[in-house]
C-alpha cells in the first residue's frame, strides 16, 4: 500500500520576508509517515518544519497551500490511503508584494481571501481510496468533527481538542478521538507515533 501524508503548517507570504501560518510542528504527521513507512511506501508532503525525514519516505517539501493542494494532485493517482495531517491555512493574503514593505510607510491592510480545501478538491478523485483527515477544535471536538467527516466525504476524522496542554499543537504525546461514519473510539494520552499506529492500523485493515 501507499500512504499520501501531509504535515505542518503552509505559509502565506505578504511580502518575500513575511508571512501568515499556524502553530503546527509537522510532528503527527511525521509520526504517521514514520509508522506508515515501517510497512508500507510513504510519500510525505511537508510543509515548512524543523524535523528529519523518517526513513523509508520520499518527502516533497511545499511552503503554500497551493504547492501542497498541486502535489497532493500529483501524487494521488499513485496512492491507495491519503491522510491529510496538514494544517493548511485557511486564508491567503490576496495580493503578495515583490518586494518587502517598508515599515515606515503606512502599515498594510491585509486582504485576504480563502485558500482552497484540499480535500474538497480531491474529493471527486476518491474512487476507492481511504482518505483520513483531522479535526483539531478548542473545545469539545465531536460536533465540528461529525460535520468536517459528512462535509468532506471522509472514512474517518482524527478529532482533538488542541486546548490541552497535553494534546494538539508542539508537544509529543496526542488524545485523539477517531470518528467514522459508525463507530467512534476515545485513544488515552499516548505519544504521537503511537496514536500515528493506530491511525495506520486502521487504515490498513480497511
Ligand atoms: O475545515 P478544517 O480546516 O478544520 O478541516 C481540517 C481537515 O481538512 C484537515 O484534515 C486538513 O488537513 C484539511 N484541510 C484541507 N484543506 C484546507 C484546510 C484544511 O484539506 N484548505
Amino acid at each position: 500500500m501507499t500512504f499520501l501524508i501531509t504535515a505542518g503548517p503552509t505559509r502565506e507570504f505578504i511580502d518575500p520576508v513575511r508571512f501568515i501560518s499556524n502553530r503546527s510542528t509537522g510532528k503527527m504527521g511525521f509520526a504517521l509517515a514514520e509508522a506508515a513507512a515501517e510497512k508500507h511506501g510513504v510519500i510525505l508532503i511537508a510543509g515548512p518544519v524543523a524535523l528529519p525525514t523518517p526513513p523509508g519516505a520520499k518527502r516533497v517539501d511545499v511552503t503554500t497551500a497551493l504547492e501542497m493542494l498541486e502535489q497532493v494532485l500529483h501524487y494521488l493517482p499513485v496512492s491507495d490511503v491519503l491522510v491529510m495531517c496538514a494544517a493548511v491555512a485557511d486564508w491567503r493574503p490576496k495580493q503578495t508584494s515583490p518586494v518587502k514593505l517598508k515599515k515606515r510607510d503606512t502599515a498594510p491592510l491585509l486582504e485576504l481571501e480563502p485558500n482552497p480545501d484540499i480535500l474538497a478538491s480531491v474529493k471527486p478523485l476518491k474512487g476507492k481510496r481511504t482518505f483520513i483527515g483531522f479535526a483539531a477544535e478548542t473545545g469539545d471536538p465531536e460536533v465540528e468533527a461529525r460535520r468536517k467527516l459528512a462535509v468532506k466525504g471522509l472514512d474517518m476524522i482524527v478529532a482533538n481538542d488542541v486546548s490541552q496542554p497535553d494534546a494538539g499543537f508542539e508537544v509529543d504525546t496526542n488524545r485523539v478521538r477517531l470518528i467514522t461514519p459508525d463507530s467512534d473510539q476515545s485513544l488515552p494520552l499516548m505519544s504521537k507515533l503511537e496514536t500515528a499506529r493506530r491511525i495506520i492500523d486502521w487504515a490498513e485493515k480497511r
